[in-house]
């Protein structure tokens, strides 16, 4: 649990982090695919980087499929072979011209000797056989090499003095499978290589082996990459840089609404790096895994939208599931597939799930004849079945037999050969005889996530109101489905705070706030609120503050949902209150204030429902102060009227000063309240006010009005007669009418009839009477307790019920900025 302290800790760290820390920012193939990307890249390294800080950069784009693939021509003989360097060569030349002015010249020279090299290397490929391991390392780092080149010259040219590095000159790995690191050779010829005061541009995804050779890291090693420079200079952050803004529950390529996983605990994004996510590279954490580096996945196509973090976390994260899928394996069952041998053959060909009592193994198609030789020894028989996998992966998910058994009923439409755990208990694999479409990726996500969207809550107001909210809470969890993902993130009062981004005890939320709760500044609450890991925060207004209803407009900016008992946005100016309209609804926020009149009465419901059903509303009225509905049902005249003030001031039922409720601006503002959610544009001066505060006693301090308070008495009196001499009564009241557009509201102390529906009320209660279309000769009346603690309360909850039911159907599409299609 953090106290907000934390908020400032959690919102400083980076900042301190930034300034003391080394950062390792590494740049995917698709944030450096064409001269915009570049171009944006440059920008991230502007406005992210120091000086001392390292850059490590994959290939543009998908040049080392294309390096791939010119290899593999080379292999074949193809006679496309020349077509695909000079394609490579126009791409790569296309970018050093765009992008550099005076260095431009210089590099097209490397890149033609590079050009030389590479047609040197295919034609070795073709004809000298004991070399072409070599050959194709030696090809597939071409990539990297030139947009490390590419990008230090640019940075040299346009931002700070930069250099660029190629790892095959320090980073040195045991073989090319393993890729084990040997940390201290590599460190020893890592620093020799070092600059000071200039940037560093790092080639990702290749080294050299034990041998000396070149070798690569595998397909997507720039990741692993720049977690290994990170280690090996201490860093405190590493950044993977990518084209999407965050890892999803599933590849939302494919999986349209898939939810931005905001923290992944490490364990998970190994387990999906080694299930072939694309962000994660399968070593990426390894380097990590002795060191308090953060990992940060972020868009360089967006770089302000805060990522996915992988690192240690608390319940809330780990309950997190994501689906994952691989194409192309190959099944191999086989005798010698079980016990130790199938145990020796897990580990050598990285198996990706097995069963060491059934003899099966499921590995990539590329390691079927390693596979194959490796059983001929055992001279038993083997056969090799094309399989695809489908994956749902989550913290120990394979210890949740009700996970287990959902993922079961997913797959019930699809043959599935087997259903295994893996060793880590991370993942519940399953094997498909046939290959896992779109389809079934997004209908096993579909089934699995369905109801997985985390909401936080955040508290503001700890006073008589927020006290028995909170004490609601629980037994709301336990009771509302839509609040089964709810999670309290967060209590704050005008003066302190507590927040916890893995949810605070609701049991206990009330008593930790006043042992642990401690002061915070606006901004820095600001700035968590911000950076939520939630997928949906709902921001509970319970003060009366006017300050903290002017945060609304950020609220709606960030995408937070508000409730709102307080009543000072929704009745202010008609400018301001039409911004955060606008506001709210372009950042698909909600905003509900079903307690900001008349307590927990259905009056805004009403209002909507009619408005909802076609109907024109032409007239609100009613009592809609609990403290003016009690003093002047109970006001008879046999007690002067300031001798029930007084008493009713003891009783907790005026405001510590009466006057805030004798000015009639808190009905004023309730009639407003109700006009706009009628439909109607009108500001708080179009409603008449009468004060019942003499003007005399309005300007003066509190004491001096309780003083001074029998002043009231003869005009109260004087009205009471008036009334009594009508066979009538005095009650104060709000009116607001339409009559052909022409409005008319007051809020005013009138004589009724005795008659009347608003002169026989329970002593604090209110009314409300609607006239409209539908409801012209009979109209609708809502009453009832119109203030208290547990009515309030319960307003307030609903409210919370509906945002929930509401946020839990939304189907919220992956914005797929930056992902290429
Ligand atoms: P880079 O070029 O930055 O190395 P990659 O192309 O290797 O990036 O990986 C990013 C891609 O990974 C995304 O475009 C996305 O389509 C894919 N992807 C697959 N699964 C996921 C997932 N669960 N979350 C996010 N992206 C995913
Ligand atoms: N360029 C390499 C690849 O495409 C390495 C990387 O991008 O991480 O696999
Ligand atoms: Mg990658």
């Amino acid at each position: 649990m953090k106290s907000v302290n934390a908020i400032e800790q959690l919102v400083s760290e980076n900042n301190q982090l930034a300034k003391h820390a080394i950062h390792v920012h590494k740049f995917g193939g698709s944030s450096l695919a064409s001269v915009e990307c570049i171009e944006r890249v440059v920008n991230i390294i502007k406005n992210h980087c120091k000086i001392n800080d390292f850059v490590v950069v994959s290939a543009n784009g998908k040049t080392t499929d294309a390096l791939v693939n010119i290899y593999q021509q080379a292999l074949d003989v193809s006679s496309e072979l020349e077509a695909s360097i000079e394609a490579l060569q126009v791409a790569q030349r296309l970018l050093i011209n765009t992008l550099l002015k005076s260095h431009s010249a210089q590099l097209i020279t490397l890149l033609e000797q590079d050009i030389e090299l590479l047609k040197s290397w295919v034609v070795n490929t073709r004809t000298n056989d004991k070399h072409i391991a070599k050959n194709e390392a030696n090809i597939l780092a071409l990539g990297e090499l030139w947009s490390a080149r590419l990008l230090s010259a640019v940075l040299s040219e346009r931002v700070c003095p930069s250099y660029f590095v190629d790892s095959r000159d320090f980073l040195v790995v045991n073989n090319d499978q393993d890729c084990v690191v040997d940390d201290s050779l590599s460190q020893q010829q890592f620093s020799r290589l070092l600059q000071g005061d200039k940037l560093a541009v790092v080639t990702g995804f290749i080294a050299k082996n034990a041998a000396g050779y070149n070798c690569t890291l595998g397909r997507n090693g720039s990741d692993y990459s720049a977690t290994i420079v990170a280690s090996l200079i201490g860093a405190l952050n590493v950044t993977l840089w990518t084209d999407v803004d965050g890892i999803y529950s599933a590849d939302p390529r494919i999986v349209p609404l898939a939810r931005k996983l905001n923290r992944l605990p490490n364990g998970v994004a190994k387990e999906l790096g080694r299930l072939g996510n694309p962000v994660l590279h399968a070593k990426t954490l390894q380097p990590l895994e002795n060191h308090s580096t953060h990992l940060h996945i972020a868009s360089s196509f967006d770089p302000n939208t805060s990522g996915t973090e992988v690192g240690r976390f608390g319940q809330i994260a780990k309950s997190e599931l994501s689906v994952t899928y691989l194409n192309d394996l190959i099944i191999a069952k086989s005798i010698s597939l079980t016990g130790s041998y199938g145990e020796q053959a897990i580990k050598q060909f990285s198996a990706i799930c097995s069963d060491i009592n059934a003899g099966f193994i499921v590995i990539t198609q590329n390691k079927q004849k390693a596979l194959s030789q490796w059983l001929a020894s055992h001279d038993t028989e083997v056969s090799f079945t094309p399989v695809s996998i489908i994956a749902i992966v989550g913290h120990e998910v394979a210890k949740h037999g009700d996970v287990k058994a959902r993922f079961k009923r997913a797959l019930k439409n699809y043959q599935t050969m087997h259903l295994v755990s893996s060793t880590n208990e991370h993942s519940l694999i399953a094997v498909l005889p046939h290959v896992c479409t779109g389809e079934t990726v997004n209908n096993v996500h579909h089934d699995m996530t369905k109801d997985a969207r985390h909401i936080g809550v955040v508290i503001a107001g700890v006073g008589n109101i927020g006290e028995r909210f909170i004490e609601m809470l629980p037994a709301q969890m336990d009771r509302i489905p839509a609040l089964e993902n709810v999670h309290l993130v967060g209590l704050v009062s005008s003066k302190k705070a507590i927040i916890s981004r893995d949810g605070i005890d609701v049991t206990q939320a009330y008593e930790l706030f006043q042992k642990e709760a401690t002061p915070y500044k606006t901004e820095d609450l600001l700035s968590w609120l911000a950076n939520h890991p939630y997928d949906e925060l709902i921001v509970v207004d319970i003060t009366p503050s006017e300050d903290f209803s002017l945060l609304y407009q950020e609220f709606f900016e960030k995408g937070i949902h508000v409730i709102g008992a307080n009543k000072w946005a929704a009745s202010s100016s008609t400018e301001h209150y039409n911004q955060l309209l606008n506001i709210a609804k372009k950042n698909h926020c909600l905003w509900l204030g079903n307690t900001t009149v008349g307590a927990g009465l259905p009056i805004n419901f009403a209002i909507d429902n009619l408005l909802e059903c076609g109907d024109s509303i032409k007239e609100i009225s009613g009592v809609f102060s609990g403290t003016l509905s009690w003093l002047f049902e109970t006001y008879d005249g046999d007690v002067p009227f300031s001798e029930l003030l007084t008493l009713a001031l003891s009783q907790g039922i005026t405001e510590p000063d009466p006057r805030e409720d004798l000015s009639g601006r808190d009905v004023q503002r309730k009639l407003l309240i109700l006009a706009r959610l009628a439909g109607f544009e009108l500001a708080l001066e179009d409603i008449d006010c009468q004060n019942l505060v003499p003007r005399p006693l309005q300007e003066i301090s509190t004491q001096e009005f309780l003083d001074n308070v029998e002043q009231l008495d003869s005009y109260f009196a004087d009205k009471l007669e008036k009334a009594n001499s009508q066979n009538g009564c005095i009650r104060y009241v709000a009116a607001f009418t339409c009559d052909n557009n022409k409005i008319k509201a007051k809020v005013s102390l009138e004589i009724l009839p005795k008659t009347d529906a608003f002169a026989n009320l329970t002593p604090g209660d209110n009314i409300f009477k609607i006239i409209s279309q539908c409801y012209q000769d009979n109209p609708l009346i809502i009453r009832g307790a119109g203030a208290g603690r547990d009515v309030t309360s319960a307003g307030l909850h609903s409210d919370l019920a509906i945002i929930c039911k509401r946020l839990a159907h939304r189907k919220q599409p992956v914005k797929l900025k930056g992902i290429q299609q």
